[in-house]
This record gives C-alpha cells, structure tokens and sequence, in this order.
C-alpha cells in the first residue's frame, strides 16, 4: 500500500482485504486510529475547508467512497485500491468483531434510527458486545457523551454524524475516546436499521 494524492486527499492504495485486515489490526492496538472513507463530496470539501488537512495528515488510513477516485487512481497506476464503502467496512467489521470480541459502539442518525440499528445487530449477532446513542446533539451534550462512550470500552467507535461533521469529531476527541479504532460511516447506521 502506497498512498495517492487526490487534491488534498492522500489515499491508501489498498484493496477491500487489506483495508479489513488493517483495521483489524488497529481495533487490537491500544492507540486510537482514525480511518476515512473519502467520497468525493468530501474530496471536494478539502478544497473549501482548510481546517481539514490536519485530520486529512493525521488520520491513519483513508480508503476511496466512490468509484470516479477509483478511476482516477487506475489512471495513476494504482490497480489495487479498491473502493471501500462506509457501509460495506461497517458490515464487514461487525462479522470480524464478533467472531474477535470486539466491543462496538455506534454513534449517529436519529434515535429510532439508532435503536433499530442495535436490535438489527444484535438480532445478526447476538454474542457481539454493542451499544449506541443518537447523533443529534448540542456541543454541550459533548462531555456526557464521551463519559458514555468511554464507559462501553469499546475497541471500535463508528461514527455517523454527516461529512465532515463526523470526521471532525473524531479528530477533536480521538485523544479523550482513545478507542482504538474510529470511522466516520456517513448514513451507515440507518442502512443497517433496514
Ligand atoms: N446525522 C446525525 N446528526 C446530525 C445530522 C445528521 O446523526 O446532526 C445523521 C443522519 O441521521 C444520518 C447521517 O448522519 O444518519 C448522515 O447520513 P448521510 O448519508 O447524509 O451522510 P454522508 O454519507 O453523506 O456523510
């Protein structure tokens, strides 16, 4: 895996496998991770937002949301990264945290939304370890919410707040969460309510 520059974006060049194995690999690590699906909605938003580069430079894996970066990157030479969506990455690290133990939480979408996304998994899982709470708060709901994430002990932290409102999240809290591994899943959590 190299990386590939698009605009802002420094992609990883990396296939659906690798990018699993990977963040496998970093829900076991006692640091927190930062992984990024970048569309290129949020492609373009790098552009405008200059407050984003740091979290673009400091985020440990950024994978391809759409196939036109898919494209451009074969146009590069680069064969083997593969477009990862939020949803298939979710789906693929619930099945790979419950055969792991892995202690999943899920923040974001509305609160029916969320809840029926804990039953869905549960209902898919029911040895998996996972609990949630709704994305729609005020800053100063903040502090409560990292005491009710911390307190799960979760080994993956799932974000589905919007981009980059989500990514900017976890890159202001990744410190105080210090979970392991913490992805931005856009609408995620309402596909997987069904
Ligand atoms: N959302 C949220 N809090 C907000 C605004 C949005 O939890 O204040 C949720 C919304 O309910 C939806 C998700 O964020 O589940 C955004 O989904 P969308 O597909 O629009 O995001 P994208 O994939 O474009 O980042």
């Amino acid at each position: 895996g190299t990386v590939l520059r698009i605009l802002n974006v420094p992609f990883a060049t990396y296939t659906e496998n690798e990018v699993i194995a990977r963040c496998t690999d970093y829900a076991m690590d006692q640091n927190p991770h930062v992984v990024i699906t970048a569309g290129p909605e949020f492609v373009m938003h790098t552009r405008r937002d200059q407050a984003l580069l740091p979290l673009l430079e400091g985020a440990d894996l950024i994978t391809p949301d759409g196939i036109g970066i898919v494209l451009a990157a074969r146009l590069h030479g680069h064969s083997d990264l593969e477009r990862v969506t939020g949803v298939t990455l979710a789906e693929k690290l619930l099945a790979q945290s419950a055969e792991r133990g892995f202690r999943v939480f899920l923040l974001g979408a509305s609160p029916e939304s969320n809840a029926k996304a804990l039953n869905a998994v549960r209902a898919s899982y029911p040895e998996l370890a996972v609990a949630g709470r709704n994305g729609y708060f005020d800053a100063a709901d903040v502090p409560m919410i990292l005491d009710e994430i911390r307190a799960f002990h979760p080994q993956i932290l799932l974000v589905g707040l919007g981009q980059p409102r989500q990514e900017r999240f976890i890159w202001e809290y990744r410190d105080a969460l210090s979970v392991p591994l913490m992805i931005g899943v856009g609408g995620t959590i309402d596909i997987l309510a069904g």
